[in-house]
């Protein structure tokens, strides 16, 4: 069946074609490693993970490639501002190379414990220079460059068709544009692909260059790192919508003027996350992590289960009461799920429903619905409910086949230290509960006490 995926280059759904039969190259802006990444970055990064899990139960050979931005941001997005990297660097007396490499561990930890499956390749900016620099010089023998006195820069006005993603016409912006900071720049939507490193001070993320000492823009790494490990073009690029009408915009200028040739087929973009109803702000204390979210009480699947609940083209807003309706639905689905025996046969009908959600554009909420009334439908037998929602969390990922480990390998010991466990809770005789929480450690489970009772977690 053919999958239908909304296209904001087109501005309308479309038949998915692959470049190669049965693959699908697939390219992601990655996080600014700088901060801990917050649930609105991770709002991207499961919408990532979805549509690749998507692909994958379609069939197809997926190569996911997800920069990590370790150079070149600006702290205004644009091409003014310091670097975030060395922002970060000033406030804590680290190097903007251990922050780079630390908060890369974080996100590392966070995408594992949102169950996401690690990108095929996650290439660093600072690691591709080379290939950014060779851009750059394609661009400048092709005449779309220009040199101010801080940078070299691509001139927007040699593209027809600049804007073409956010249908945005150059006249508007240049007519909107704020007054101007940089007066050397020749339009309002140039960009920086090359900047020269200040005179007064050496900074500590810098490099030669044909053109002077100094670090890329922002764009152009993701013009240069997708074409080293995906080609021109390739089938799909991913971002939230804030990156559409510029970064996005620039990459495409970027590869288009260089080569020819378009940079990807499918331009997808999720809506953002929003907190308490309004934009996520550090001046109200609302910029939560997935730590947040566990200090807490909550888990991280719990914010994944959370997000399946809205389409990726919908604002979604967090609240403290929405996940933990969140953990409740996903207790109470893990609690019907471990008891059903196992079985391998799958509903075939469940299944259809399923992926004709999935095939129209990503919807995950709908395919959500069908999990909910396969469970709750007497006419499917248990031991198919089982296989069934195994089968479909190979895309919700929600670690239903776990569930199946602990529930087959406990033994007889911990099934009666549970049963002791739960007479002392009820006896509110916390002491001999926590005892036996020990007790049931060594044989190697952790016991979770959620609202509908004990569940064990296999400590291996
Ligand atoms: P950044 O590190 O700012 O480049 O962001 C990494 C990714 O997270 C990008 O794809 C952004 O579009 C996305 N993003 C940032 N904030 C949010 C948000 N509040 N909701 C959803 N996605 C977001
Ligand atoms: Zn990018």
């Amino acid at each position: 069946m053919n999958m239908k995926l909304y296209n904001t280059l087109t501005r309308q759904k479309e038949d998915f074609k692959p470049i190669i039969d049965g693959k699908v190259g697939f390219y992601s802006c990655g996080p600014t490693v700088y901060l801990r990444a917050h649930i609105g970055n991770h709002r991207a990064n499961v919408f990532n993970d979805l549509l690749k899990r998507a692909f994958t139960i379609n069939g197809y050979e997926v190569k996911h490639v997800m920069n990590i931005t370790d150079v070149g941001h600006l702290v205004d997005d644009g091409d003014d501002g310091e670097d975030k990297m060395e922002k970060t660097s000033r406030k804590t007396g680290e190097t903007a190379w251990d922050i780079a490499e630390k908060y890369t561990e974080f996100f590392m930890q966070d995408l594992e414990r949102l169950n996401i499956i690690t990108p095929n390749v996650m290439p660093k900016a600072t690691a591709h220079i080379e290939q950014q620099v060779d851009l750059i010089k394609t661009l400048e023998e092709k005449g779309f460059t220009y040199k101010t006195s801080d940078g070299i820069y691509f001139d927007t006005s040699k593209l027809d068709d600049y804007g073409k993603l956010s249908g945005q016409k150059l006249d508007d912006k240049q007519e909107g544009a704020r007054v101007e900071k940089n007066p050397e720049k020749k339009n309002a939507t140039d960009f920086a692909l090359w900047k020269f490193s200040p005179k007064d001070e050496q900074r500590q993320m810098e490099w030669e260059s044909p053109w002077g000492i100094g670090f890329p823009g922002w764009h152009i790494e993701c013009s240069a790192m997708s074409e080293e490990y995906l080609g021109v073009p390739f089938d799909i690029h991913t971002g939230g919508i804030d990156h559409i009408p510029v970064h996005h915009t620039n990459e495409i200028a970027q590869t288009e003027a260089a080569r020819g040739k378009p940079l990807a087929n499918i331009w997808m973009h999720n809506e953002f996350l929003q907190v308490d109803g309004g934009k996520m702000s550090k001046s109200l204390g609302n910029v939560y992590s997935i730590d947040d979210i566990q200090d807490k009480g909550f888990e991280p699947l719990a914010y994944r289960y959370f997000l399946l609940g809205a389409h990726y083209k919908q604002t979604q807003n967090f609240t403290w009461e929405s996940i933990e309706a969140a953990q409740n639905a996903l207790n109470k689905l893990r609690k019907m799920i471990i008891e059903l025996p196992r079985g391998d046969e799958v509903s075939e009908g469940y299944l259809k429903k399923f992926i004709e959600h999935i095939n129209d554009d990503l919807d995950i909420p709908g395919a959500l619905s069908d999990l909910w009334l396969m469970l709750k439908d007497d006419q499917v037998p248990d031991e198919m409910k089982y296989a069934t929602a195994l089968k479909f969390d190979e895309v919700f990922g929600l670690g239903f086949a776990d569930l199946k480990k602990e529930k087959l390998e406990v033994p007889d010991e911990v099934h009666d230290l549970l049963e002791l466990r739960k007479k002392a809770r009820e006896e509110k005789n916390w002491e001999v509960s926590d005892q036996i929480r020990d007790q049931i450690k060594e044989h190697g489970f952790e016991v979770k006490d959620l609202e509908t009772g004990q569940v064990l977690e296999s400590l291996v």
